[in-house]
């Protein structure tokens, strides 16, 4: 896979190289308890700005057994998605699919409102037996074109495929895209929503280049990969989320003489490609202020949160010597532990009520300001040192 999905260069150089840590998602029932661990580079396409992992392991994108659901996650901006599928004349009875449906929360929306042919395609396990229990039609498979010409022979072709934060999360993203064209009507259309990756190079949110990303799109070269796989983007909006900006974008089947061919300008603007270049150094910079600030904060050190952000937060910073816990109030995670230098507990919220004040409090659930808000407010009258990271970044 040495070419660009998305604009077929040849051409890419190292965005970052994060070495070896722990896998992320990854919690210890004991100290002891072995985990896995992933070497973690990027690179990016030098023509277009795409930046992938260097290299994608096996079994990487294997989702049978990931039980993460992401209903409670919905953006403000869902109800407009549903209705747009009116707009581009999308009937109530025609045969909608979603790709990566999780556990059945947006069929649920689509149900909702009054769509009744719904399909949607999944492999988590845990996840398909929730939307079963709603009453959805769920295929069990990771998406490819063995599993759309099955879904084809079975139920025709689909007048609207969504794929919602899945794009990224798969190796062969063309292939992925072309599978879709495959099932897509003439007069279908399809939407797709990705994380935007210019956060990450122009405001240095280093802690999102997650290790189940595996390529990471721009507006540009998203749609030079649709092109690519024989669509004719009709819309590509970049919206604001929590503390993300996703891209949406919605495109028709293309039977035009252009399919497949590039458009005139494959190429991301020179600025976009030199902020990758200057990424590594910036990051080791931001990095390096941070371990110094580090030195001096209060113990106990507790952050705010404990998914990958966070992990990922600390482990591209080196920080993990100077965490003595994470925050977090997902039951799931209560009395674990997180693989760092030391393996490091995992407290519930209200854990800052019921001990002595912890000397400093880092607020890295980013994007959840109201929760770190509630957390803390018990420590408003408190000598507690308030650390806001993201904020240095830009200093
Ligand atoms: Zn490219």
């Amino acid at each position: 896979m040495k070419h660009c999905p998305a604009c077929s260069n040849e051409s890419f150089e190292l965005l970052i190289d994060f070495g070896t840590i722990p896998k992320s998602g990854v919690y210890l029932d004991s100290p002891e308890a072995p985990f896995p661990t992933i070497h973690l580079a990027h690179e990016f396409c030098t023509a277009c700005g795409l930046i992938r992992q260097k290299a994608i392991e096996s079994g990487s994108h294997d989702y049978s057994l990931v039980d993460r659901v992401t209903t409670r996650q919905f953006p403000k901006y869902i109800d407009q998605i549903i209705r747009s599928l009116s707009s581009y004349g999308i009937a109530l009875d025609d045969t909608i699919i979603e790709i990566g449906s999780n556990d059945g929360g947006f069929l649920d929306r689509l149900s909702n409102a009054g769509f009744s042919r719904l399909i949607g395609i999944e492999p988590s396990i845990a996840c398909n037996e929730i939307s079963r229990s709603k009453g959805h039609a769920i295929i069990s498979a990771h998406w490819d074109e063995n599993t759309a010409a099955s879904v084809l022979n079975e139920h025709g072709a689909a007048r609207a495929v969504i794929c919602r934060h899945t794009l990224e999360h798969v190796p062969h993203p063309l292939e992925f895209l072309r599978a879709i064209r495959s099932i897509l009507a003439p007069d279908g259309i399809v939407f797709i929503e990705v994380p935007d990756a210019r956060p990450i190079t122009h405001d240095l949110r280093g802690h999102e280049l997650w290790d189940e990303h595996l390529h990471i799109f721009t507006k540009t070269n998203l749609q030079l990969i649709m092109r690519q796989a024989g669509f004719e983007v009709t819309r590509c909006n970049a919206w604001p989320e929590r503390s993300d900006i996703n891209l949406l974008l919605w495109a028709r089947a293309d039977a035009g003489p252009s399919q497949n061919s590039l458009p005139d300008s494959a190429a991301a603007p020179a600025s976009e490609i030199q902020l990758c270049r200057e990424f590594e150094k910036r990051w080791k910079a931001f990095s390096s202020r941070l371990q110094v600030e580090a030195a001096s904060w209060p113990r106990p050190v507790y952050m705010l949160g404990a998914s990958h952000p966070q992990t990922n937060f600390v482990h591209f910073t080196g920080l993990e010597s100077s965490i003595d816990a994470f925050l977090d109030d997902n039951p799931a995670k209560a009395n674990l532990l997180i693989p760092l230098a030391r393996p490091t507990p995992i407290f519930q919220a209200s854990k800052l009520l019921a001990d002595p004040a912890p000397g400093t409090i880092i607020r890295s659930a980013f994007g959840y300001e109201d929760w770190m808000d509630r957390a803390t407010a018990p420590l408003a009258s408190e000598s507690t040192t308030v650390v806001k990271p993201l904020t240095n970044q830009l200093s």
